[in-house]
C-alpha cells in the first residue's frame, strides 16, 4: 500500500464533453486533470476573457467530489494549441477556488499562482531524456511556493527511466514531492512503479483512445491489472523484457495470478533495446543501480538468445532449444529456463493423447518451432519441419535430426500427418497477416489435429480452414497460458491459477 494518487487526464473539445468526461474520470481517479488547452477555438477564445470565464465556471460545476487539477499547456510543452505568454497569464490570473494547478516555470512567477492550491510546477521534454535532469529539478525546486515538482521526459530505452527513479530517491531524502514520468513505451514501468517508490502522483487516461501523453495506461488498467496503489518498496517485481511490449497479454495473465494468490507482487512491461545495459544497471543484483525486489522476467523477441550470455545458469531444456524465455533471480544469480516446450506440449497431449510415433508437421523454423520440435521429440513423435529459410532449416536438421521441406514450394496434401502445427506468424492480427494461412482446407483434409500457435486473433484463418474439413483444432491461447503458468511455478513455486490467467488474457485479446 502507498499514499500516491492516480490522476486521470481529461482532454475535451466542448464544455458538455468536458463535464461528461470529468464525471466518468472521477470513478477511478483521486484527482481529475482538466486539460483546458484541448477546448476547441469556438468555445475557448483566449482573448475574450469574459467568455473564457463563463466557459470555465460551467466546467467547474461538474458533479464530482474529486479535486480538479487545471492545466493550460502550450504546444511546445505537449499542449494542444499554440498559446502566447499573455494568453496563458490571462488564463491563470482568473483563478478558481479549491482548484489545483499545473503551471510551467515561465508563467509560475508572473501569474497569480497563489490563487491555486496545491501548485505543481512542471517540465516536459518530448524529444528525449536530457542529461541535466538534476539541474532541471534544482531549477524547479528553487521557484518559491512550488508544492509539487513534475518532470516528464520521453524515454527511448528502458534505462532512461532509471535517472528519474534516482531523482525520486533524492526528492524523498529532501522531503520534496515529485512526479517523475518517463513517457513512451519504454517508460511505462515508471508510471506503474512510481507510486510504490514514493512518487506523489501518476497519470492515467480515461480509456485507450484518450491518452494525453505517450505510454499512458488507462486508469482501469492501473488499478485492476497493475494494482499500483497497493504496491510498496518491498513488492516483488517481475516483468516482460522485449523490444516491443505494447501488444502483449502477459501482464494481464501474470498479474491475475499474483492477484489470485494475494501476493505483494507485480508484473511490469519493460521495453528494452539495449539488453546488456538493462541487465547490468537494472537487473543483476551485483551491479544494478536501483534497490528493488526484482525476482524474474519473461523474455522474448529479440532477446531470447542474447540473454544466455548474461546468465549464471541455463537449464537443459533451454540449452537444447537454444533460447531462454524465463529468467529467475535467486540471491545474486540469474537462472535461465524455457517454458515454451512444456507450454506447447501440454495442450497437445490433452487433446491428442499419446504422441509416440505420431507424424507431426511443424510450419516455421524460428524460436517457437525449435521449442515444438524439442518437445515433440521428447514424446517420440516423427517431426517434419516446413521452412522457407534453408539456413534455419539446416540448423534444425543439425540440432534435432528432423526432416525438412521447403515451405515456399507448393506443398502436397497433408493427409499423411496426424498433427499440423503452425509456428509461423501467418494468420496474426499484427503485420497484415490476418488473412494468411500456411495451409488451406483442401490440404488439411484427413489431418488428425491442427494446432495454431498464433493467439491473436483467438480464431485464425488456419483454424477456420480446419473447421471446414472437420479437423479438430487447438488455438495459441492454450500454449500462451500454459507457458506462463510454468513461469509462475518457476518464480513462485506455486501452482498457477490457469482459469483466471486464461480469462484475463482473453479479456485483453477481445477488448
Ligand atoms: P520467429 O523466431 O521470428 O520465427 C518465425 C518463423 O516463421 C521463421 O521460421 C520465419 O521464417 C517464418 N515466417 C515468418 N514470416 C513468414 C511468412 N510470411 N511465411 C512463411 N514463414 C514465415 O518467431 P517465433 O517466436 O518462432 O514465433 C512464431 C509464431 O508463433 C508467432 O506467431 C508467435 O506469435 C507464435 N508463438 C506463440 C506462442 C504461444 O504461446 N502461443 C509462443 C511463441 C510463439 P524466416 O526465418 O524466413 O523469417
Amino acid at each position: 500500500m502507498n499514499n500516491g494518487k492516480i490522476c486521470v487526464s481529461v482532454c475535451a473539445e466542448t464544455v458538455n464533453e468536458f463535464i461528461e468526461k470529468i464525471e466518468q474520470a472521477a470513478k477511478n481517479a483521486d484527482v481529475v486533470e482538466l486539460r483546458f488547452d484541448c477546448i476547441n477555438a469556438e468555445e475557448f477564445d483566449c482573448l475574450k476573457i469574459k467568455k473564457l470565464d463563463l466557459v470555465l465556471s460551467q466546467i467547474f460545476k461538474a458533479k464530482t467530489d474529486k479535486p480538479l487539477l487545471s492545466t493550460f499547456r502550450p504546444k511546445e510543452q505537449g499542449g494542444k494549441r499554440k498559446l502566447s505568454e499573455q494568453e496563458r497569464l490571462n488564463f491563470w490570473n482568473m483563478g478558481y477556488d479549491s482548484c489545483w494547478a499545473d503551471l510551467e516555470p515561465d508563467v509560475f512567477e508572473n501569474s497569480l499562482y497563489w490563487l491555486y492550491q496545491p501548485r505543481i510546477c512542471s517540465h516536459h521534454d518530448f524529444s528525449g531524456t536530457p542529461k541535466n535532469l538534476t539541474q532541471i529539478y534544482n531549477q524547479l525546486k528553487s521557484i518559491d511556493c512550488v508544492d509539487i515538482i513534475k518532470i516528464a521526459v520521453q524515454a527511448d530505452d528502458v534505462i532512461d527511466g532509471l535517472a528519474l527513479m534516482k531523482l525520486l530517491e533524492r526528492a524523498k531524502a529532501e522531503n520534496r514531492e515529485l512526479i517523475p514520468i518517463a513517457m513512451g513505451e519504454s517508460g511505462v514501468w515508471t508510471r506503474i512503479l512510481g507510486l510504490a517508490r514514493g512518487a506523489f502522483m501518476t497519470f492515467a487516461s480515461l480509456d485507450e483512445e484518450s491518452a494525453t501523453a505517450p505510454g499512458q495506461l488507462t486508469a482501469q488498467e492501473m488499478i485492476d491489472v497493475y494494482r499500483v496503489k497497493e504496491l510498496d518498496e518491498t513488492s516483488e517485481i517481475y516483468g516482460l523484457v522485449a523490444e516491443s511490449v505494447a501488444y502483449s497479454v502477459s501482464p494481464q495473465m501474470h498479474n491475475a495470478a499474483f492477484k489470485f494468490h494475494k501476493m505483494n507482487a507485480v508484473y511490469v512491461p519493460f521495453a528494452v533495446k539495449n539488453l546488456e545495459e538493462f541487465i547490468r544497471r537494472m537487473v543483476n543484483p551485483k551491479t544494478r543501480e536501483i534497490d528493488w525486489n526484482f525476482r524474474g522476467f519473461s523474455i522474448t523477441i529479440p532477446h531470447k538468445i542474447e540473454i544466455m550470455k548474461y546468465l549464471d545458469f541455463v537449464d537443459e531444456t533451454a540449452r537444447k532449444i537454444g533460447a531462454v524465455n524465463t529468467v529467475k533471480i535467486e540471491g545474486d544469480k540469474l537462472l535461465g529456463f524455457n517454458t515454451d516446450a512444456d507450454g506447447f506440449i501440454e495442450p497437445l497431449k490433452n487433446a491428442y493423447g499419446d504422441l509416440n510415433g505420431a507424424r507431426v508437421a511443424v510450419f516455421g523454423a524460428g524460436g517457437a518451432a525449435r521449442a515444438c520440435v524439442y518437445a515433440l521429440q521428447r514424446e517420440n513423435a516423427n517431426v517434419t519441419v516446413f521452412a522457407r529459410n534453408s539456413e534455419k532449416a539446416k540448423s534444425l536438421v543439425v540440432d534435432f535430426g528432423v526432416e525438412t521441406q521447403d515451405l515456399q514450394s507448393q506443398i502436397e496434401p497433408l493427409k499423411n500427418f496426424d498433427v499440423i502445427v503452425n509456428a509461423t506468424p501467418l494468420g496474426m492480427k499484427k503485420g497484415g497477416l490476418e488473412n494468411e494461412t500456411p495451409a488451406t482446407a483442401e490440404q488439411l483434409k484427413g489431418v488428425g489435429l491442427v494446432y495454431d500457435l498464433v493467439y491473436n486473433p483467438f480464431e485464425t484463418r488456419l483454424m477456420r480452414e480446419a473447421f471446414s474439413v472437420f479437423a479438430p483444432t487447438i488455438g495459441g491461447l492454450a500454449m500462451l497460458v500454459a507457458q506462463a503458468a510454468a513461469q509462475q511455478k518457476i518464480w513462485t513455486g506455486k501452482d498457477a491459477p490457469v482459469k483466471e490467467m486464461s480469462a484475463a488474457a482473453l479479456r485483453k485479446l477481445q477488448s
